[in-house]
Formats: C-alpha cells, structure tokens, sequence
C-alpha cells in the first residue's frame, strides 16, 4: 500500500527529537470522524481503496475513464469514501497516470469524498492548480487528500529513498499544513505497522510514535497499515493497543492486506479493539512491490460478507448501507478489466451461488 515508488532528494533533517516524531507545530483543525453515538457505536466506516491503492499495485494500467467508471460504479453501490487516486509522477507509477482526469470524470454525491493521496509537495501544487481551475463548480473534485508514512526506516529508504522516518515526516508536515489551510481534510497513512518486507517484525512503540506524529499534523485519521499482509490478529491487537494509549481509537483505521490469508481475520480484531474506519478494496485488487507475493487489500466483498447481519452494520448510501451484490459485481467487472477473476473470496463464492441457482 501506499507506494509511491518516487525519487526524491532529501530533506534536511527537521526539528524532531530522535526517539519520538514530534512536529514542530500541533494542528488539530480537523476532528476525528463524527458518529452518531460516539465510541459505543457498532457503525463501521469502509474507505474504498480500490481504485488508488488497488489498482496502483496491479500490473495491468487500466485507461482513465476506466478508472472514474469503477468510482462512479462504487458510489452506486453505497460506498461514502473512495480514494480516487494519486498525484505522483506518472514516470514513476503509470497506473495512477490522469488522475486529474479521473476526478473530473467522477458524478459527484453530496456526502461522498474523493481523498488522494498526494506523497509530496509537488503533488500537492499539482492538486491545488486543478481545484482552482475548477472553482466555480458547485461541488469540489475532492475536498481530501492522503499523505503516508511508514513504520520503519528500511521501508522509507525503499519507498521514498529518504533515510529515516524522521525525514519522511519532516517533508510531510509542510504538505499537511498546506491543505488544511486550503481547507482540505487529511487523511493520514503508516504503512508496514507490523512486519517490514525489509528489517522484519516492526515495534510498536515506533508505530505509536509516527500515528501520533501525523494526528499532531492535522490528520483527521489514520489508517494503520499492514502492508506486506503478514500480520495475525494477536499482532493487529498488540499494535493497536499501543497506538490507542496516545491517539484516541476513532481517529484510526485498519488496513489489512490478505497475503497470508489473515486479513478477515484482522478487521474483525480491530473491529474488537474499537476501530470503527476500515480500508477494503473491491475485488481484493492490488499487492506490494516491495514484497513479492504481497496480495492486495482485504477485499470489501469479504469484509461486507462477515460483517452481514452480525453486530456491526456498515455505513453506506444505498439503504443505509453498501449493497453485497453490487459489490460483487463491480469486482468482477473490474477483475475482467485486468484480464483475470476477482480474487474476492466472497466475490467468487456469491458468483458460484448464482451460477447454480440459475441451472435449478
Ligand atoms: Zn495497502
């Protein structure tokens, strides 16, 4: 997840302290999310991943209208906030290229966002040139934007080619600042809280630490990521209580990619834990580079299939909710777009259900 495979020269070292990532600033202008009965709600957030950190790590480049067709088809479906893509070089990750172009293509809800990731400085002046050509619309393209950090320092070298999370959080603070005074949400990111493709099992208290770091910038939330898909759910819950003794649990999310098969697993873990936001992705599309083998996110399919008629029940726009079955069917749409079936175990058993009935 969260991959921007960018190079960038690096910053000097900022005004943090060696063992924590303090900002030089506090910006808390934006709150966490709101819900109806705060912590005691069983009402769970899905942030669709699928068209950014999905399609970003597939291999196949899907054309823009494409790509604003799989969001148009989502919001369809219920789905409240779709990350819509990512304002990197297209020289350095070809499946985001146009994401301009994507947003413009998108119908526009009121009550849906749009956040995309935006890893630098320039991809921010990039974002704000194009909402201004757009100023007179009724409704922004977005009105957020993602900014990632990871967990440990092998992964920022490997990902940003900066030497230290120190300096990938120096080098975001500014970005941050800069949208929330353009008044943008942010949305925050750490990737590999759990295992690291490159110097393994992660600390917590580091993840503690960087979560902490992005809120005092003004994130809203912030996704903790399993990024490689290794984690189990004692390891999610480890990892989670130490985040929780700093940043309260509704301004976090989960994010689980499926590698070792673990990731249903995961959410329902985090659920347990008081996390409330969760990150899927249709069809279960995406993966990792730095990891070989790396599968994509959780697929939302999954995650809508377990939480049915459980406990919880998932906020989203068709009836209250996101529809299963439309889900599945943009899976598997989306799927054939890349050349191959949807990876959805969910998806796949829903289509097995169909095929049978139908010969009945
Ligand atoms: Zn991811």
């Amino acid at each position: 997840m969260s991959t921007i495979r960018a190079c960038s020269r690096p910053l000097r070292p900022g005004s943090f302290a060696s063992s924590t990532f303090r900002t030089s600033t506090s910006i808390q202008r934006s709150g966490p999310r709101k819900y109806g009965t705060a912590a005691a709600s069983n009402v769970v957030n899905i942030v669709e991943v699928g068209p950014r950190d999905g399609l970003q790590n597939e291999k196949g480049v899907i054309p823009v209208s494409v790509k604003s067709e799989l969001i148009n088809r989502l919001v369809d479906a219920g789905a409240l906030l779709v990350e819509a893509g990512s304002f990197v070089s297209p020289k350095w990750v070809p499946q985001m290229a146009g994401t301009g172009e994507v947003l413009q293509g998108i119908r526009q809800k009121p009550g849906v966002h749009f956040p995309v990731l935006v890893p630098n400085q320039k991809g921010l002046e990039n974002l704000l040139e194009l909402l201004s050509t757009h100023s007179n619309s009724p409704v922004p393209l977005t009105d957020e934007i993602a900014i990632f950090a990871a967990a440990s320092d092998a992964f920022t070298k490997a990902n940003l080619n900066l030497a230290t999370i120190a300096e990938s959080l120096a080098r975001l603070e500014p970005v941050a600042r800069a949208a929330l005074d353009k008044g943008l949400r942010v949305r925050g990111y750490v990737s590999v809280v759990v295992h690291c493709p490159f110097s393994g099992k992660v600390d917590p208290k580091v993840v503690k630490d960087v979560t902490a770091a992005l809120r005092n910038m003004g994130c809203y939330e912030v996704s903790l990521g399993d990024t490689v898909g290794r984690a189990r759910p004692h390891e999610v819950a480890e990892v989670l209580e130490e985040v929780k003794k700093v940043v309260p649990v509704n301004m976090l999310a989960g994010h689980f990619h499926d590698t070792f098969g673990t990731a249903v697993a995961n959410v329902m873990t985090a659920l347990s834990h008081g996390i409330r936001t969760i990150d899927a992705s249709v069809g279960g599309l995406g993966g990792c580079p730095y990891s070989p083998g790396a599968t994509g996110n959780v697929a939302t399919e999954d995650v809508l299939y377990a939480l049915k008629d459980s406990e919880y029940s998932v906020a989203g726009g068709v009836n209250g909710t996101i529809d299963l079955d439309k889900m599945v069917n943009i899976g598997w749409w989306i799927s054939e777009q890349l050349g191959r079936e949807s990876i959805s175990r969910a998806g796949r058993g829903v289509k097995a259900r169909r095929e049978r009935e139908k010969k009945q």
